[in-house]
C-alpha cells in the first residue's frame, strides 16, 4: 500500500518533531522517547518507518528533520488538535485542563473540510486555549517571556502554557484550580534559585512552582 495519510502514531511523532523544531531544539530519538513516553527501541522502529515513508530524514549526527511532506502533515494535525481544543472548550464547555487530552483522542479522525469549518466557526483563532500558536501564527508569541526570567515583584499576565506542559494532566488541573491560565494577572512573590522554586501571587491563591514548570509558562510584563 502506498501510504498517503500518516497513521495516528506518525501524526503524534510529526507534531512533537514540529514543535521541537519551532523551538529551535535539535531533535534526536532519545528526546522523542522521553516526550512521547515510548521506549527507545520502539522510537527507533517508528523513525525508520517514517524515513522510509519520507516524513523525515536523519542526518549523520542522527538529528531528525521534517521533509516538506512531513511539515505539511505536522501543520495539519497540530491545526486540527488546536481547533478541536477550542471546540471542546467553547462549544461543549469541557474544562480547560482536560481539552488537550480529549482533543488528542479526536484529532486524528477529523477531515480537512471539517477542520476548515471549525476554523470559520471559531473565528480563526491564532492560538489554542493554552496560548500556543497555530502554525503560521508564531509571531504572536514574540513578546512573551518565560516565567522563569521574571524577578521578585514583577507583575505579569499569563499568556501561554507550552505544549509539553499540556501533556501533564495533574499539572493542568493544578494550574486551572489556581487560575494560572491565559489572560490572568499575577505577581512574582518569591524566587529562590537555590531551591529552584518561584512563587506566584495570583488573584485568590499563592502558587509555588518549580523552575522546570516555570520554563514552560510564558508571560507578558
Ligand atoms: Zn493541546
Ligand atoms: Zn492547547
Amino acid at each position: 500500500m502506498n501510504e498517503i495519510n500518516p497513521t495516528p502514531t506518525v501524526e503524534d511523532y510529526l507534531g512533537v518533531i514540529y514543535t521541537l523544531d519551532r523551538d529551535g531544539e535539535s531533535i534526536i530519538g532519545a528526546k522523542l522517547s522521553e516526550l512521547l513516553e515510548v521506549s527507545p527501541p520502539t522510537v527507533t522502529v517508528t523513525l525508520k518507518r517514517m524515513i522510509r515513508d519520507q516524513w523525515i530524514t536523519m542526518d549523520a549526527r542522527k538529528e531528525i528533520h521534517l521533509t516538506p511532506k512531513g511539515i505539511e502533515a505536522a501543520v495539519s494535525i497540530i491545526r486540527k488538535h488546536m481547533l478541536t481544543e477550542w471546540m471542546l472548550s467553547r462549544i461543549l464547555e469541557v474544562p480547560w485542563s482536560q481539552v488537550h487530552e480529549e482533543a488528542h483522542k479526536i484529532e486524528h479522525s477529523i477531515s480537512v473540510d471539517v477542520a476548515d469549518k471549525m476554523q470559520e466557526r471559531l473565528d480563526d483563532p491564532e492560538c489554542c486555549p493554552h496560548g500556543n500558536p497555530l502554525p503560521g501564527h508564531e509571531e504572536i508569541t514574540q513578546n512573551w517571556k518565560p516565567l522563569i526570567e521574571m524577578e521578585e515583584g514583577d507583575r505579569f499576565i499569563i499568556r501561554r502554557i507550552h505544549e509539553f506542559a499540556e501533556e501533564d494532566g495533574n499539572l493542568m488541573n493544578f494550574l486551572q484550580k489556581n487560575k494560572v491560565q491565559p489572560d490572568q494577572i499575577g505577581i512574582i512573590k518569591e524566587k529562590m534559585p537555590f531551591n529552584e522554586t518561584i512563587t506566584l501571587q495570583m488573584e485568590n491563591s499563592t502558587v509555588p512552582l518549580g523552575f522546570k514548570i516555570a520554563k514552560l509558562l510564558f508571560v507578558e510584563k
